[in-house]
């Protein structure tokens, strides 16, 4: 392997995918050679036509890091930093990447958008080869509207307990997160990724500043993460609310969402204000009005329960402030509304347990603002939540169920790629219990899937349908007679 050879390469792939151009040419071949302490360039002719076909580099980099591990001692870890960093000297600016993003959006959002995504996949920094190895179904029901389930075999899981003590987690090193700014060209280390080839804009809501990228690892079309200028941590409140709607106000061809401000029903940040969307049209928004509630003081704008598997509200309306007023007087009405019969207690202990999910969209010029309600509390029976995955379905998912989930887009760890896998040979070996576990201790508590699958069901099948049980468990008005009283009690409470 000549590593000249691969610099020149990747040097051309930035000229055909990134736009490096001119004196730039020479000038970061340079930087490339003095990085990885190569003395001079290649001599030799390469292939520019098979290089501009390429979708990504991952051919160039992966030669790259291994020079660096077998030629200049890195450990792989270092190597895949080396390689961020490299890509993002060949990746146009952020300031440059910025004006670009702003001088297309004022002809079109759309293509605005479509730029910084096709930049971050051609400058490596969406994972664009690990994502398209996660398996990816739909999981439609005969009785219920469908969800989307992803094997993500792209990121690791991260558990409840790890996240709460993240959340009043204080400031320490640098960056103070994974979503502060100061992430940008940041060099990485074992514990916190490298961010040299991030690219991001910047947007002005409702006159504060917030910083628009792509997840690396995104979970569907043009995943993106909005960002607040402070390391803040998340709230849920009116002005979260005018946010979102800014947001789609200036981008109506995406979905925005925040996830709740409390662990278990909150995402794996909660530390730093943020919200995702995206260009996908989660399960939430395909899912049916079920029933109208009236309400005699909010004229102009109307309100859903949604025909769905958690508990969902739909406000709708063309005037913004009238979508805010009933969102505002619903979020702080669930925030206080206790109802020992459903299990609901808004707060113990001086800890907020009630809380609200809320996703925004723009359909024909209206707004459709969705709140999912939400509570955290845990007692003895479910230690891990009430409202969460309960423990017989923590072989499928033990994570909190996030914005993401709570829309019907399940994304579950990759162990489930082999334990579906090796499952699906017990059932049909039916291999005894104690023989299984002997070789496969992790699959301890898969007997249900065991039984299920010896029964006929495949794995896709039964994962979704215990999805589609967390969904249930998450709900805080339970699809039965009690929680539909419940809910129907609540309801009645806004109008009074
Ligand atoms: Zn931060």
């Amino acid at each position: 392997m000549m590593i000249e050879k691969t610099i020149r390469e990747l040097v051309i792939y930035a000229k055909t995918h990134l736009g490096l151009k001119g004196l730039d040419l020479v000038y970061c071949e340079n930087l490339l050679l003095r990085e990885l302490h190569v003395a001079a360039p290649y001599e030799g002719e390469v292939d520019e036509e098979a290089i501009a076909k390429a979708i990504v580099p991952d051919a160039y980099l992966e030669a790259i890091e291994a020079h660096c591990v077998s030629a200049l001692g890195m450990t792989n870890a270092q190597a895949e930093r080396e390689s961020a960093f490299l890509m993002g000297l060949l990746t146009p600016s952020p300031e440059a990447v910025d004006a670009e993003f702003k001088k297309r959006y004022a002809t079109s959002p759309e293509e605005a958008t479509s730029y910084l995504y096709d930049l971050a996949v051609a400058s490596n920094y969406y994972q664009k080869t690990k994502v398209d190895r996660n398996i990816v179904y739909d999981a439609p029901f005969e009785d219920g509207p469908k969800l989307e389930i992803s094997i993500n075999l792209s990121k690791p899981e991260k558990n409840n307990k790890d996240i709460a003590k993240l959340v009043h987690a204080k400031k320490s090193g640098y960056p103070a997160c994974q979503l502060c700014l100061e992430n940008l060209g940041y060099e990485g280390r074992d514990d916190h990724p490298a961010r040299g080839n991030l690219r991001l804009v910047s947007l002005l809501l409702n006159g504060e500043k917030w910083y628009l990228q792509y997840s690396p690892y995104g979970y569907f079309e043009k995943h993106c993460i909005l960002f607040h200028e402070s390391h803040t941590p998340m709230e849920i409140s009116r002005r979260i609310f005018a946010a979102l709607i800014a947001f789609v106000d200036a981008f109506p061809h995406f979905f925005i969402g925040s996830n709740s401000d409390l662990p278990i029903v909150g995402g794996s940040i909660l530390n730093h204000e943020h919200f995702q969307g995206g260009f996908h049209v989660l399960p939430i928004f395909h899912s049916k009005e079920k029933e109208e509630i009236k309400l005699s003081r909010h004229p102009g704008v109307t309100l859903h329960v949604m025909d769905f598997y958690d508990t969902v509200l739909k406000i709708e309306g063309e005037d913004k402030e009238k979508v805010l007023d009933l969102a505002e007087e619903i979020t702080l009405a669930w925030r206080n509304y206790e109802d020992k019969t459903c299990d609901i207690i808004p707060a113990s202990e001086g800890a907020q347990h009630s809380t609200v999910t809320p996703l925004v969209r723009k359909v024909d010029g209206k707004y459709q603002l969705f709140l999912i309600l939400r509570n955290n509390r845990c007692d003895d029976r479910f230690p891990g939540g009430i409202f969460h995955a309960h423990p017989e379905y923590a072989h499928i998912k033990q994570e909190g169920i996030g914005l993401i989930e709570a829309s019907g887009l399940f994304i579950l760890p990759a162990r489930l790629k082999r334990q579906a896998a090796l499952v699906e040979e017990i059932a049909r070996a039916h291999t005894p219990k104690e023989e299984y576990l002997k070789e496969h201790p992790d699959l301890e508590g898969f007997d249900d899937m065991v039984k299920a699958l010896e029964g006929g069901m495949s794995a896709r099948a039964y994962m979704a349908e215990v999805c589609r049980k967390i969904l249930g468990n998450v709900a805080v008005f339970k699809d039965d007679e009690k929680g539909q009283e419940g809910l129907a009690r609540f309801l009645r409470g806004l109008n009074a």
